[in-house]
């Protein structure tokens, strides 16, 4: 029954062949029995029943090809009743009744157009809000997703400040409860244990603020002439390692072309991952050489002794929220955001960033990114 009812619907979509076959069949069963009819009952009205052959051509063939079976039908019609009559000088009044029935086969030519066109018009309707359907809900998985991050930045925000808060809240409350009984060594050493605490905030505060700044350009960068290795000497005193230690292999001329609030927040970040992420008393290595490149650039890499990274995961950092899985399961508290955010900051200032890692432990990972320098007067002007 279903079937049935949906036969006239995908005849109109069959394929061409199929539906040649179809008309043609329903011409070899209208035709015999208007022959029969004629040529037995002399029922001249029979020849009416050629409409139900151009019926269904112009539901089943797009307008021109039906109106090209509509001429044959008539023509073959119009042969017929010749037949009948033995010439083709047919009288008046069956003139004006074969004419009158092509004035009815063109209406009936025009109505199937409009069905056709309409049919049309319904599919595109259905199809667009089929499309508008499907995009609502990609639109919906995809402001689940973004609130599922949301709870995951703020989960991991949290717990991220809560650690160094907790930190500098107790050496507070230490030394509001004992101040007067330690000595001066240990307030000292627990006031500096509460300030680097407050630089971790700080850090963290930083990268989250800029992570929701970047695209929108609210700070304009503040290139200066810096000395490299004094000014990475002085960002480096004011980072606190506890368990590491730090090595600078910086040549003492380089000049780099850089800002300087947004270089510190870099190797803030990098230098803080490199103690996260590698043991406890290893070593810390920043190195600078001069790029062998078109433009004067200076490479500044950081040497780790961690775990490395492995080869097919390196493409995944440097992206917001990005962190490596062994890292997402473990123990060391992150926010993915340091290596977002440090990307952005050198690009910012023409440079690149990128890792290199064999990906085995203890061979640790090595952070580099490129700034531009400047040449030395002296060496200017020997150039010239
Ligand atoms: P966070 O450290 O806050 O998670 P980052 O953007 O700084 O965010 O780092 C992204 C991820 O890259 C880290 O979660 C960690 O998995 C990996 N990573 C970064 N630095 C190192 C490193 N020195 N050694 C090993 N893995 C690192």
């Amino acid at each position: 029954m279903q079937s049935l009812s949906t036969l006239p619907l995908s005849l109109r979509h069959a394929p061409f062949r199929a539906r040649v076959i179809t008309f043609l069949g329903c011409c070899c069963i209208v035709f015999p029995i208007m022959i029969f009819c004629l040529f037995e009952f002399s029922d001249v009205e029979i020849i009416t029943s050629c409409a139900i052959p151009v019926a269904v051509a112009s539901w089943i063939f797009r307008p021109r090809i039906a109106y090209i079976c509509a001429v044959a039908v008539l023509v073959a019609s119009a042969l017929l009743l010749s037949l009948y009559l033995h010439t083709f000088l047919w009288p008046f009044r069956l003139w004006e009744g074969f004419l009158f029935g092509v004035l009815v086969i063109i209406i009936e030519l025009g109505c199937f157009a409009l069905l056709h066109h309409f049919l049309e018009l319904s599919a595109a309707a259905k199809q667009q809000s089929l499309q508008a359907e499907q995009q609502l809900n990609i639109a919906y998985e995809h402001q689940q997703q973004l609130e599922i991050l949301r709870d995951q930045f703020l989960m991991s925000v949290s717990h991220e400040l809560r650690t160094p808060l907790t930190e500098v809240k107790g050496y507070i409350n230490l030394l509001l409860e004992y101040g007067n009984k330690i000595d001066d060594e240990t307030r000292a050493a627990f006031m500096q244990s509460a300030s680097y605490g407050c630089d971790e905030l700080e850090l963290i505060i930083s990268n989250v603020l800029g992570s929701s700044r970047i695209g929108q350009e609210i700070k304009p960068l503040s290139m200066q002439e810096l000395p490299l290795l004094s000014t990475i000497t002085e960002i480096c005193e004011h980072i606190y390692l506890e368990e590491h230690t730090l090595r600078l292999a910086i040549p003492a001329d380089l000049i780099i072309l850089a800002d300087r609030q947004q270089l510190r927040q870099v190797l803030r970040n990098l230098i803080s991952n490199a103690c996260k992420y590698s043991p406890a008393q290893t070593l810390i290595e920043i190195s600078a050489l001069v790029e062998d490149d078109s433009e004067p650039m200076v490479r500044i890499c950081l040497q780790d002794a961690g775990p490395g990274i492995a080869a097919d995961e390196i493409p995944l950092l440097f992206h917001k929220f990005s962190r490596l899985k062994r890292d997402m399961m473990g123990s060391v508290r992150g926010t993915g955001l340091g290596l977002y955010i440090s990307k952005q900051f050198v690009e910012g200032m023409g440079g690149r960033i990128w890792v290199e890692s064999a990906g085995v432990a203890g061979q640790g990972s090595c952070f580099c990114f490129t700034l531009k320098r400047l040449l030395p007067v002296t060496s200017i002007k020997k150039d010239a």
